[in-house]
Formats: structure tokens, C-alpha cells, sequence
């Protein structure tokens, strides 16, 4: 099965790797240890045998990524980042400028972090979750930093391993049941009812939608209809022969800005657009050209390769925007007493990722067992 558009998982996403590890399912995530950068040059990030904070320390200043930047204020800007912390409304650019960071380093090392954790460019993105994501992922712990790349597709990784997980466990898995209605008396929800008319009760409920699904159904999450979305845009090239093996690549300054070689013996690759508000005026060759034109920068011979299709997949609410969400993320408790909110969305700390609904689903489990 295609999935819509390829996930990963950072090092950094421990709930999340302890919960796909619980599936079962844990093992299908490959973890790579060098991160491939193709700038005007080809450089690596991978682990030095130094300590944290200072394992990537090598990597860094050794590629041409930072090779104009001097060492010193490198290393002023991580110490800053670390002991000053931004304010609600800074953006991410904004802030890293102010603590002297030098522009060539929020374009090309930044940036890209960023845009992929965040789904924002740093002029747009919060600068209290971009330091967040930062500190996690650069400076915490020696694997942090590592992309866990799914070798199978997301229906695989989680809904089947669910599904299987759930079974064991004795529940019951209703596919394909949309919930239509909330049945809520004196403060509690008794019921809901599905599009087919069935009616299921329960004494306590987690709700795991979107807040603008939620909103359908009549019950609102706090300021959460005020968050705004953000999309993603995925392009699946498939070429009429198989392709060069290649590892997965951050393409610095390209709005495909990651590139997947998928399943090469079928020649399919997948190159992802985040923060993609800028592409959304474009038609699909336009976009189709833009993703070709990423991939062929990660292996050049693709540019000689026939394509024969490709599949765009625009997600208009990929995520929502990180600045200032704080003040609309709902707490996972509600104000009927035995209804509980699951979902990225959710107030977790992290921005819209796996790892933040996993915590969010945890958090309200957790507020379940201790509701008795
Ligand atoms: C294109 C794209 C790429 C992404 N890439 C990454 C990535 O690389 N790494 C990462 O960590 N995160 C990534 N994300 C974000 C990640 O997918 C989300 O953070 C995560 O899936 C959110 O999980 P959730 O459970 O909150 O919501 P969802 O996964 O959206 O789940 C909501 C569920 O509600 C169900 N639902 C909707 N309406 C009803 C109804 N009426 N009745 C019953 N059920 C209903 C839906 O079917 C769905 O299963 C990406 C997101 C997108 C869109």
C-alpha cells in the first residue's frame, strides 16, 4: 500500500519508539546514523565519540555547511540557546538572530530542522518549541539526532500493529464507523453513535479527532478551532526502471527539502515538501518538476531515468502553526468529567509529530486509570 506521505521519527521521539516498540511493530523502523546533507557540497551529521552535548559538535563545523562561520560563535549561540530562553511570541528566526546567530547558519542547518519538526520555516515557527526540538534533538543524548525511517508503510507500522495488539488484548475494533453524534447528559457523555446508527455507551471516553472534527460533533476543545494549519506536500515518482540505491537526504534550499528512495528495484521515490504554504498556488507539474528537481540533486542519475507517474498528495491540515499555540491547546481533561482529548493537538509541549500524540494519548490514559 502507498503511503500518503513518508513518516520519521527522530531519536529524540522516545515515547513514540517505546510505543511502536510495544506494538510490536518497533522493529520496522530503521535508525540511520549519518544524516545526509546535499548544500553545494555533500556533507554528513553523525555522532563523534564525544559526550553530549558535544557528540555533533565534529560533523558540524567540519562540513562546508558551517565552514564561514566562525567556531566561537558557534559555540556562543548553542550556550545562549541553552540558558536563554525566548518569549511566547518570538519566531524562531527572530530569536536565534538575536542571540548572534549568523544567518547562513539558520539557513542552512536551522532551517531544515525546523521546517521538518516543526512543519514551518524558522521566520514563521515559534521560536520556544524550535529551541525545544533543537536542544532534543542536537545536544540531549548521543542518539537524538538519528532518523528512524519506516520500512514499511504507515498502515503497516501502526494500524495493523494496533489492530493485532488491540485483538490480543481482548478489545473490540470498530473500522470504517465514523462517529456522528455525541450523546452528553449533565455533565457527562453517555453514548455516541456511529454513521451506521449504532449506538455505543461507555462510562469513560478518550476522543482522539481533529479539533475541526470535533467542533462537527458539537463539543468544543477550548480555543482549539483558533489553531492555524500548515500543509505538507508529497510527491511519489515512479520510474519506469529501478533506480541507484541512495539513503535518505535533507536537500538544503529545495521546497522538497527530504528525498526517500524508497523501493528501488521498483524505482519509486518519495520527496516531501514541508512548510509548504508557498506551494500551494502551484499545479501538479509544477510540483511534480520541483520534487524531480530535489531528487535528482540527492542522485544525479535520476535525471536521466524515465519517470513514468507520479502521485501528489496534498495535505492542507498537516499540522498546525506552533507560534503562540500554547494559549489554544487544550488540556487533555474537558469539562465533562468522564471525557478525555487525545491527539497532537492536544497541550503535550511537542509540536504536531507522532510523539506528541503519543503523549497525548498516554496523558489521557493516565487521567482515565486515576479518574477509577
Ligand atoms: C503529510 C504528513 C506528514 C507528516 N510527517 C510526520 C513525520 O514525519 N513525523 C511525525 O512525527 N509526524 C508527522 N506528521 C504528523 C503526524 O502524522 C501527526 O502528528 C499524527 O498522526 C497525529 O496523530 P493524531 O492521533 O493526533 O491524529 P490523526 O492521526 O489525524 O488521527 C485522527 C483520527 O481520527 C479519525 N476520525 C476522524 N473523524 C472521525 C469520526 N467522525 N469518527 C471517528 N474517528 C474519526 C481519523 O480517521 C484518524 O484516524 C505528518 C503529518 C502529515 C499530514
Amino acid at each position: 500500500m502507498l503511503d500518503n506521505s513518508q513518516h520519521v521519527l527522530l531519536g529524540c521521539c522516545r515515547q513514540a519508539k517505546d510505543f511502536f516498540d510495544k506494538l510490536g511493530s518497533g522493529d520496522k523502523i530503521t535508525y540511520h546514523d549519518r544524516l545526509n546533507v546535499i548544500d553545494s557540497d555533500r556533507s554528513v551529521i553523525e555522532s563523534s565519540r564525544l559526550p553530549a552535548p558535544f557528540h555533533l559538535l565534529g560533523s558540524i563545523m567540519s562540513g562546508e555547511l558551517t565552514a564561514s562561520i566562525n567556531k566561537l560563535t558557534l559555540a556562543r549561540v548553542l550556550i545562549s540557546m541553552l540558558l536563554i530562553k525566548p518569549s511566547e511570541n518570538d519566531a524562531a528566526a527572530d530569536y536565534l538572530l538575536k542571540l548572534g546567530c549568523p544567518s547562513n547558519l539558520i539557513e542552512k542547518l536551522v532551517e531544515p530542522v525546523i521546517e521538518s519538526a516543526l512543519n514551518e520555516s524558522a521566520s514563521a515557527g515559534s521560536a520556544k518549541y524550535a529551541r525545544m526540538v533543537l536542544i532534543e534533538m542536537l545536544l540531549k543524548d548521543r542518539e537524538a539526532y538519528r532518523l528512524g525511517v519506516p520500512d514499511v508503510a504507515l498502515s503497516e507500522l501502526v494500524h495493523e500493529a494496533a489492530l493485532r495488539r488491540l485483538s490480543e488484548l481482548g478489545c473490540r475494533v470498530r473500522l470504517a464507523s465514523p462517529v456522528r453524534k455525541l450523546q452528553v447528559q449533565n455533565g457527562l457523555m453517555r453514548s455516541i453513535e456511529t454513521k451506521s446508527g449504532e449506538c455505543i455507551s461507555f462510562d469513560q471516553c478518550v476522543v482522539a479527532v481533529p479539533p475541526y472534527i470535533l467542533s462537527k460533533m458539537g463539543l468544543e476543545a477550548g480555543g482549539a478551532q483558533q489553531l492555524l494549519w500548515q500543509p505538507i506536500v508529497a510527491a511519489h515518482l515512479f520510474f519506469e526502471k529501478p533506480i541507484p540505491e541512495f539513503p535518505p537526504a535533507c536537500v538544503v534550499g529545495e521546497p522538497f527539502g527530504w528525498v526517500f528512495g524508497k523501493h528501488t528495484q521498483f524505482g519509486y521515490v518519495q520527496a516531501v515538501a514541508s512548510a509548504a504554504s508557498k506551494l500551494m498556488g502551484l499545479d501538479r507539474d509544477d510540483l511534480q518538476a520541483l520534487a524531480l528537481r530535489a531528487a535528482v540533486r540527492v542522485e544525479p542519475r535520476l535525471a536521466d531515468m524515465p519517470l513514468k507517474r507520479s502521485v501528489i498528495y496534498i495535505e492542507r491540515r498537516a499540522t498546525f502553526a506552533t507560534l503562540a499555540c500554547d494559549a489554544h491547546r487544550p488540556q487533555a481533561a474537558t469539562e465533562l468529567k468522564n471525557v478525555f482529548l487525545a491527539g497532537d493537538w492536544v497541550a503535550t509541549g511537542w509540536p504536531a509529530t507522532i510523539e506528541g500524540a503519543v503523549r497525548s494519548g498516554k496523558a489521557a490514559a493516565n487521567l482515565i486509570l486515576a479518574n477509577g
